[in-house]
């Protein structure tokens, strides 16, 4: 198994300060039977809407949610924002927890907690993707409520293997956790090199020679689960937004439709292509106007012209060479094992999208 480091100009992570987009004009509410709508008309508290935005009802839009269209009500802000109410936080205990992620259908999250014994720990703090960097800054704002949830967590398994990993070029992070740490014992924070896909679960592991049953979560997964506890606010969410010389991390209402978004961080780019969620393994989209701001979406990048021209086949073989699992993207063996990594797209000297090819082979 071969990681790549990734040659590619990523200074623009450097001092990045969080902006906040905590007032947009409108919110779109996925539609739900038990929404009250006279309530709603009459400008009451529309907590119960998901949102602490204040406002009325104005339209009703067809909207992308957590990948799936659905109607939205949309809502628009009268300004007078809610105090976001303090829930009472939910008792934890692993039960709570399963409870929680089963109500909310959280089935892959749910899994990891249904096991006997767990012997390992490993929380993540790696986010693969090119200039996506959610994960270091929900860690640098909530570095101690994260860390008492993990070190409950460990308490219940009485595991005595407990990790926090970050990479050791994120240095502004390694200090932030270095001043917290201390009071967290158990938990040994890790440091890796800044490798592609080593945030992958297999990969990780492998390069820490971990064995055994092991607890694998990801700093969102832990963001997830204060949330649900409600630990934490579940009323915004970070989003890294790039264009291709430079990267903002934006602070967001959940529910603000992307085009908003895209016109306040970058108000006079124009005739753009968008990917949302990473260059490498990103998807493109043409009209931001449909897609909600949900948990699925952790980054927009703006690009002048796409990376991939679909030239002619050079032979070369790279792309058999890069891929850490043995596929061959031209002929199509082992295509079961593809990871949709996106390495062989990247490294293609004719730029042929390949994970494109590889997901029409496997649709055949
Ligand atoms: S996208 Fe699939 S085929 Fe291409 S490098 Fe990654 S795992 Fe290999
Ligand atoms: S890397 Fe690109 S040019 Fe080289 S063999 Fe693969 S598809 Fe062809």
């Amino acid at each position: 198994m071969r990681l790549f480091k990734l040659d590619i100009n990523n200074k623009i992570k450097e001092n990045l300060n969080i902006i906040n987009f905590l007032n947009p004009d409108y919110i779109y509410i996925p539609y739900e039977k038990d929404i009250d709508l006279t309530k709603v008309s009459k400008n009451e508290p529309i907590n119960s809407f998901k949102s602490s935005i204040s406002g009325t009802i104005v339209g009703l839009k067809m909207g992308v949610f957590n990948n799936e269209y659905n109607n939205a009500y949309i809502i628009a802000n009268n300004f007078k924002e809610l105090e976001t109410k303090k829930n009472k936080r939910i008792k934890i205990s692993i039960e709570n927890i399963k409870k929680i992620l089963l109500e909310n259908k959280e089935t892959e999250l749910l899994n990891k907690f249904n096991k006997e014994s767990i012997d390992n720990i490993v929380i993540s703090a790696i986010n693969d993707e090119i200039n996506v960097y959610n994960y270091m800054y929900l860690l640098k704002e909530n570095a101690n409520l994260y860390l008492d949830l993990i070190d409950e967590i460990r308490m219940f398994y009485k595991c005595t293997n407990n990790y926090l990993v970050i990479k050791n070029n994120e240095s502004f992070i390694i200090d932030e956790c270095l001043n917290v740490i201390g009071t967290y014992p158990s938990i040994v924070l890790t440091l890796v090199e800044d490798l592609y896909l080593i945030g992958k679960e297999q990969f990780l592991l492998d390069k820490l020679n971990i064995t055994g049953n092991t607890l694998f979560l990801t700093i969102e997964d832990i963001d997830k689960l204060c949330k649900y506890l409600k630990i934490i606010d579940n009323t915004t969410k970070f989003i890294t937004i790039s264009d291709n010389v430079t990267c903002k991390i934006i602070r967001c209402k959940k529910y603000t439709l992307l085009s908003d978004i895209i016109e306040f961080a970058y108000p006079t780019l124009k005739n753009y292509h968008i990917i949302i969620n990473g260059l490498m393994t990103g998807l493109e989209i043409d009209n931001p106007t449909y897609f909600i701001l949900t948990d699925d979406i952790k980054s927009i990048h703006l690009l002048k012209k796409l990376p991939r021209f679909n030239k002619e086949c050079l032979n070369c073989g790279k792309c058999i060479n890069v891929c850490p699992v043995g596929v061959n993207p031209i002929n199509g063996i082992n295509l079961s094992n593809c990871l949709d990594c996106g390495l062989c797209t990247f490294f293609c000297p004719a730029s042929i999208n390949l994970r494109e090819k590889i997901k029409g082979d496997s649709n055949e």
